[in-house]
């Protein structure tokens, strides 16, 4: 059977970081018969360049009809000062909402080879293992009413957040699935104690661990609390699961105690259609010198394969792969801290895409 895969590389380091991650899905097809077929389209800035849309309806037709979509990253200075709807972002924007991506899985996990990464001492980072699920399409930053009035001589603004049941039902299933792959436990973040839409988020995760997900652990927990104890104890959190708001600002959070962006995979999905792209940007400011860390993006293929293709065993091969690069000793720019010398971005891919053939002898 064949799997169909969309890449989109986009714009900056975009091209760079994935060609190294198509060489890993290349070795995945010849030494585990993976049996992906890849097929470009262009999205961003190459979009615009190319015809005239950051999200050519060439792009949008072989979205839709992949089984998932690998991005690069999009953006740049040469784009800045087109018309908002011309922008790069537009095409990110658009890609997200027609594919129905509600879903934003962020991890953090913390490689022993990269300890001295983080900001934070190592024995408090040591095995942290995260994975944040954000609603992504609900929540304050879409409810109505929204805007601007003048009451009197005062400006006054506002946002709604307001939550339906059915988006934190689905949120809270896509939480509770990930959780059975990794270790079992859910921690639903709100703030319940202030905010009847967080009692309403709380009720409905409540109800559907209790009806679907009994084999899982839940704990609830508010936001202010959660962000204390992601820096004062982060290895109790397997999977945290929160609204659009506070997870924008807890995954950030969780990212940074890895301290390493070139090393951050992510994953938006939706009921029929998944993206996967690293959290970094295009990286204008490296661009086309091949120093870009593409093992973000690799990562991002690992995920690939534990949540759209069912293949868990190959998602652990490629982290396996990853780790062992890492064991030999292998940096590129933005992680060799200690002066020590740094791999380009295609050596970075090679090893990977050679440490998994070894695994596959
Ligand atoms: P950025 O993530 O592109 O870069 C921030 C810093 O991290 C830079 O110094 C960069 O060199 C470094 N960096 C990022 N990824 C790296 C990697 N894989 N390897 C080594 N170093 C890496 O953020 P920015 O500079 O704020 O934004 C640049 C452009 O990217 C902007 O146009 C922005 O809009 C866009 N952007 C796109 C996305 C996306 O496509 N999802 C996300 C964020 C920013």
């Amino acid at each position: 059977m064949t799997v169909k895969i969309a890449v989109l590389p986009g714009d900056g380091i975009g091209p760079e970081i994935v060609r190294e991650a198509v060489k890993v899905i290349d070795a995945l097809n010849e030494v585990f018969g993976l049996g992906a077929e890849c097929e470009e389209a262009l999205i961003g800035g190459a979009g615009f360049d190319g015809a005239g849309d950051p999200y050519p309806e060439q792009t949008r037709r072989l979205a839709k009809a992949a089984d998932a979509v690998l991005l690069g990253a999009v953006g740049g200075p040469k784009w800045e000062s087109l018309d908002k709807p011309l922008r790069p972002e537009a095409g990110l924007l658009r890609i997200r909402e027609d594919l129905s991506l509600f879903a934003n899985y962020r991890p953090a996990k913390v490689h022993r080879q990269l300890l001295d990464a983080s900001t934070l001492k190592p024995e408090v980072i040591e095995g942290v293992d995260i994975l944040v699920v954000r609603e992504l399409v609900g929540g304050i930053y879409f409810g109505r009413p929204r805007g601007w009035e003048k009451d009197g001589r005062e400006r006054r603004a506002f946002n709604t957040m307001v939550y339906g049941e059915s988006e934190v039902r689905r949120i809270a299933r896509k939480a509770f699935e990930a959780a059975r792959l990794r270790q079992g436990r859910v921690c639903s973040v709100e703030k319940a104690n202030v905010l009847e839409v967080s009692e309403l988020w709380r009720q409905i995760v409540t109800e559907v661990h209790e009806r679907e997900f009994s084999d899982v652990a839940l704990e609830h927990m508010y936001v202010d609390n959660a962000a204390m104890q992601l820096i004062r104890h982060p290895r109790q959190f397997d999977v945290i699961v929160t609204g659009n708001l506070f997870g924008d600002i807890l995954s950030d959070e969780a990212s940074m105690l890895t301290g390493s962006i070139g090393m951050l995979p992510s994953a938006s999905i939706g009921e029929h259609h998944a993206m996967y792209e690293p959290i970094h940007g295009s990286a204008p400011d490296i661009a086309g010198q091949n120093r870009a860390n593409p093992l973000a993006t690799i990562l991002s293929v690992a995920m690939m394969l534990r949540y759209s293709l069912e293949r868990p065993d190959l998602a652990d091969k490629v982290e396996q792969a990853v780790e062992r690069v890492l064991d030999d000793g292998l940096r590129t720019a933005d992680l060799a801290f200690d002066g020590g010398h740094a791999v380009s971005c295609t050596a970075m891919g090679d090893a990977v895409a050679q440490r998994l053939r070894m695994l596959g002898e």
